[in-house]
């Protein structure tokens, strides 16, 4: 039985409080709203500021509408964790479906967008703490080792990705867990502060004249005359072409999108400010890990190698921090011994859309154009989509992607409450329970 830890943590990212570099996203003034922009993106997260970047760049007038504060979804909450994001896009299932070719087209292009994305990062100078620390995927039940290498030994035929086995009896160079039964390093994986990417992209998107408009939740968009009329409180603005940019906050404004969405919380906790050796006794290389449980955990050291940063599943209806700080804090206390008197700082949660056949989707359904269902890695994926999304809207031969032939389908009788959520989570606790 582990200790209660006490709750004097800040419910807050630590992202957004981490005032030693300053990366709280400026507030962005209120824009008087124009009668007309030729694109209307709703939301404003890495999707929508990534489209709103490619198109104020192709020289059309561009306007952000945002229901909250600016990257206050979940793009300054993330783990900051980036890779490929193959996930399961190598899985049967989606091979028996849509055949071989296609998905590994899709795994092909998830590291061109990866490459993207780093590539991206650089050429507009953006400091956001990038690092190619590489990921070690720990095998969390001795059966899962075997999987774990076959599965990169299939990725090695389809994508020169780079993986490197660690036994069991190699593990401590990689975690510094007795948990673990051997895994998988792959180098090439990232790491970014994900607030200073977001402010970074703010400020390339406002410097080239998108708007950025906050606290401005649409309420519904009409279609007429092949026009768009936006409606949000006090106001509208038509638009030539609208976006849909709001993932695992979409509501039902948008009934279509949110019944094809399964949102689901995800939540982090920070630890208080750790010397190097105890932060090496986690990660002697600094790296991103992640592990084999369905309900699997992501940790790293903070940009400043100063925290580590945990995350997980969440608990109950709602944001509720009293349940997973506890939870996340118990189960970074068994894989890590040494970390049972560390405090935590921050505790936070954010969402993210699965979708029913595992994959990201992005076309326009009723004449809107979206991107979204990062199925939780959606860091590289989002500012990758954003991109395409744009050029799609832009008439761009480079606008096609892959991702663009999986149909976007929901369930009968779903209207995007997942109900079903508790007992699948219980299903996955006695699967991890059992090493299934
Ligand atoms: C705790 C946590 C940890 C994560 N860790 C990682 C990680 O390590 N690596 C990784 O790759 N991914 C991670 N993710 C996932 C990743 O952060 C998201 O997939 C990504 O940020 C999605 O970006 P987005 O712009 O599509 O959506 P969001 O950033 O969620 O933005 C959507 C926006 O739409 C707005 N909106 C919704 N409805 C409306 C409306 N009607 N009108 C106006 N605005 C509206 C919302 O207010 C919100 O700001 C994590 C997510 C969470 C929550």
């Amino acid at each position: 039985m582990l200790a209660k830890h006490s709750s004097t943590y800040t419910h807050a990212p630590y992202w957004l409080e981490d005032t030693s570099i300053a990366a709280a996203p400026a507030t962005f003034r209120r824009h008087a709203l124009p009668a007309f922009a030729d694109v209307v993106i709703v939301g404003g997260g890495y999707t929508g500021l990534s489209a709103a970047i490619t198109l104020v760049r192709a020289g059309l007038k561009v306007a952000v509408l945002e229901a909250g504060q600016l990257g206050n979804g979940a793009s300054t909450r993330t783990g900051g964790m980036l890779g490929p994001s193959f996930s399961k896009l190598g899985a049967s299932g989606l091979e028996r479906q849509y055949g071989r070719d296609q998905v590994h087209a899709s795994i092909k292009e998830s590291l061109a967008a990866f490459d993207w994305l780093v590539t991206f990062i650089r050429d507009e100078n953006i400091d956001c703490d990038l690092q190619i620390c590489g990921r070690f995927r720990g095998a969390s039940h001795p059966k899962h080792y075997a999987g774990l290498v076959e599965q990169a030994t299939a990725l090695a035929k389809i994508v020169d990705f780079p993986a490197i086995e660690v036994s069991p009896g190699q593990q401590h160079g990689e975690v510094g867990s007795n948990r673990y039964y051997g895994g998988i390093v792959y180098p090439t994986d990232g790491a970014v502060h994900p607030a200073k990417l977001f402010r970074g992209l703010c400020q390339i998107a406002q410097n080239e004249g998108a708007m950025l408009v906050e606290q401005t939740p649409v309420r519904n968009v009409e279609k007429q005359n092949g026009q768009f009329t936006v409606h949000f409180d006090n106001g509208q603005i038509t638009a030539g072409h609208v976006i849909i940019a709001t993932n695992g906050y979409t509501n039902g404004a948008f009934s279509q999108f949110k019944r094809r969405l399964i949102p689901i919380r995800s939540a982090m906790i920070a630890t208080e400010e750790l010397p190097d050796q105890v932060i090496r006794s986690v990660s002697p290389k600094l790296r991103c890990h992640g592990s084999t449980e369905r309900l699997s955990v992501y940790y790293r050291p903070s940009p400043d190698g100063k925290r580590i940063l945990f995350g997980g599943r969440a608990f109950g209806r709602g944001d509720r921090p009293d349940l997973y700080s506890q939870y996340l804090r118990n189960f970074m206390v068994r894989l890590f011994p040494q970390l049972a008197a560390v405090k935590i700082d921050y505790a936070w949660s954010g969402m993210i859309a699965y979708t029913f056949d595992h994959v990201p989707h992005i076309g326009e359904l009723d004449g809107l154009h979206y991107a979204m269902g990062y199925c939780g890695s959606g860091v590289g994926r989002s500012n990758y989509f954003g991109r395409k999304i744009a050029q799609k809207v832009l008439g761009l031969a480079e606008g096609r992607t892959t991702f663009e032939d999986y149909p976007f389908k929901g369930r009968p009788l779903y209207s995007g409450n997942p109900w079903f959520l508790p007992a699948i989570m219980k299903w996955h606790e006695l699967a991890d329970r059992m090493g299934w």
